[in-house]
């Protein structure tokens, strides 16, 4: 090998990632370029200004199709358009002239008057549309550009937004729905999660990320962490008490890997810092020529935990940080639905839609029953369910009535507290199958079917149903994971179906689900084939076996 071959062929490699910390500041596709010619926050004022004043066609395409998703703002599926040609139309003939907008709720966390807010807007600009999703934000659809700029000051005057709920941005930061009233916290997070969006969210310098960063806060495991770009976890520390331990490197979609401890703990004055350092890192050493690559996770696992973290501390901390223990993990996952105590002597009362569906009659209808039983504080759940704070013991079962009447049930059946469902084909441009409706169809029928073993599922089996291979909704770490594909039936026609994956789980059965070669079903046979696995499970195990073991 001549004597600078390595060096040259490493050279090679880094700058064919388009790394901004090496010196590759010249964008390398369509997105780059994009956000580096017109940085995507200026936005804004072009909808506030232009495109709601001169209507859809008025649209740029660099903006329709790239810069709106910093507002939250994507075009939704134009109806009719099967998942067949999903893939093989052009972007624009899949284009509705209507839109998804998704208003960030940092930790899940609103007041009823936030609350009712977002209800009235659903009912007002989205024809009642406002489902909840698994990353506890709200979710309109048919928003038309005129209204956006009214929508967007009405939300602000409450205190939300929509800003960098979508893009190459930091997203909506999950946080547990229960914290600071629940006795299994190890600390209460709150603080460093309002720190990190009031510091860093709109801001410039983070707002043009290789790809999407996702973030999630918690004093216990409730938030999906291990699948998440960065996570703080709470954890107690030997000597300096309760504060996180830190991961990075998680995400899913078609290459899914599970983020990895870094062994360093930090107080909760720092963790709004260290953040900042962790996006840092990504934004500077991200790989940026590859859409496919660019997320973190492709940057931790090559540097590894130790580089990352030297990486960290050195050039973006200027100190070490202090070494700390992993967390304790739960048995079960929690999802906080039903009936629990506070540790002020109130309670917290989690109520289940079917798989996220929402709507803008609901979200008032929830605010007011909370609001009746003296509660002012709700939150949303990474699981697309919804939780009321602080209601007084003797007002529990008449709030639990009242959420029931609204479709929010206190006391599911497991198949509806377990299933999950993305928005699928009804409004997603990428969706090949369509999910929400299945999912609700699924739920129905489990309960009807499986009537006789209910009492046998001590823990809900999770059910996740995908409408691509995206994984919005976490298909591979369910126990049974449905990722939305075009499937052969028995009579040999072109269907909608699912590949499925078995076994999938976080915490304890932290992994991802098993994909069978072959095993696909159609959508027409799905309530017959997870019925049959779901018999054979309970048939089959032993006492307090989990479905993942
Ligand atoms: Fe759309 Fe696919 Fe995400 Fe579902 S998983 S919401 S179909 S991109």
């Amino acid at each position: 090998m001549a004597p600078n071959a390595g060096h040259t062929a490493k050279t090679r490699q880094r700058r064919g990632e388009g790394q901004w910390a090496l010196g590759y500041r010249e964008p390398l596709n369509p997105n780059e370029r994009s956000k580096k010619d017109d940085p995507p926050l200026n936005v804004r004022a072009r909808i506030e200004n232009h495109y709601a004043h001169r209507g859809f066609d008025a649209i740029d395409p660099g903006d329709l199709r790239g810069r709106f998703r910093w507002f939250g703002l994507y075009t939704q599926r134009k109806p009719g358009i099967d998942g067949g040609r999903t893939a093989v139309l052009e972007p624009e003939e899949l284009d509705d002239r209507y839109f998804m907008l998704r208003v960030r709720i940092d930790g899940g966390a609103l007041t009823t008057e936030q609350l009712r807010l977002l209800g009235e807007l659903s009912q007002t600009y989205a024809r009642d549309t406002a489902d909840i999703t698994d990353r506890q934000n709200i979710q309109y659809h048919w928003i038309s550009i005129e209204d956006v700029p009214t929508i967007w000051r009405k939300l602000e005057s409450a205190g939300l937004t929509t800003m960098e709920a979508c893009g190459d941005s930091p997203r909506v930061i999950l946080g547990s729905p229960v914290a600071g009233i629940s006795a299994d916290e190890v600390i209460d997070a709150t603080p460093a999660i309002e720190q990190i969006r009031d510091r860093y969210i709109g801001d410039p310098a983070f707002a043009n990320l290789p790809r999407k960063f996702k973030t999630a806060i918690s004093g216990q495991q409730d938030v999906a962490h291990e699948i998440h770009d960065v996570a703080f976890v709470g954890v107690e520390h030997p000597e300096h008490g309760p504060g996180f331990d830190l991961w990075v490197g998680g995400g899913l979609s078609t290459n899914p890997m599970l983020a990895v401890r870094l062994g360093a703990w930090l107080p909760l004055a720092e963790v709004a810092e260290v953040w900042a350092g962790v996006v840092s890192v990504f934004r500077d050493y991200g790989y940026r020529r590859l859409r496919s690559r660019a997320r973190i996770k492709f940057l931790v696992k090559d540097w590894g935990a130790q580089r990352f973290r030297e990486v960290l501390e050195r050039e973006y901390l200027g100190r070490r940080l202090l070494d700390g223990p992993p967390p304790r993990v739960p048995e079960h996952p929690v999802d906080h639905v039903g009936v629990h105590p506070q540790v002020d002597g109130r309670y917290y009362v989690g109520g289940a839609p079917v798989a996220g569906r929402a709507s803008g009659s609901m979200l008032i209808a929830a605010a007011k029953a909370a609001e009746r039983a003296g509660a002012g504080r709700v939150r949303l759940t990474p699981q697309q369910k919804l939780v009321v704070l602080d209601v007084p013991r003797g007002e529990v079962e008449a709030l639990r009535a009242e959420l029931a009447e609204a479709g929010l049930r206190t006391d599911p059946s497991p198949w509806r507290r377990g299933v999950m469902a993305c928005t699928g084909i009804e409004f997603c441009k990428l969706a090949i199958v369509e999910t929400k409706a299945k999912a609700n169809t699924l739920v129905a029928e489990l309960e009807r079917r499986l009537a006789d073993i209910t009492d046998g599922i001590d823990h809900p089996v999770s059910i996740h149903l995908n409408g691509c291979p995206n994984s919005c909704a976490r298909i591979q770490v369910a126990d049974i994971g449905l990722k939305g594909q075009i499937v052969t039936d028995a009579e040999g026609r072109q269907v909608e179906g699912f590949q499925v994956h078995l076994g999938g789980g976080l915490g304890l059965d932290a992994g991802f689900g098993r994909k069978l070669r072959g095993h696909k079903v159609t959508a027409a046979q799905l309530t017959d084939y997870v019925e049959r696995v779901v018999r054979n499970y309970v048939a089959q195990r032993n006492e307090g076996e989990r479905f993942a073991q």
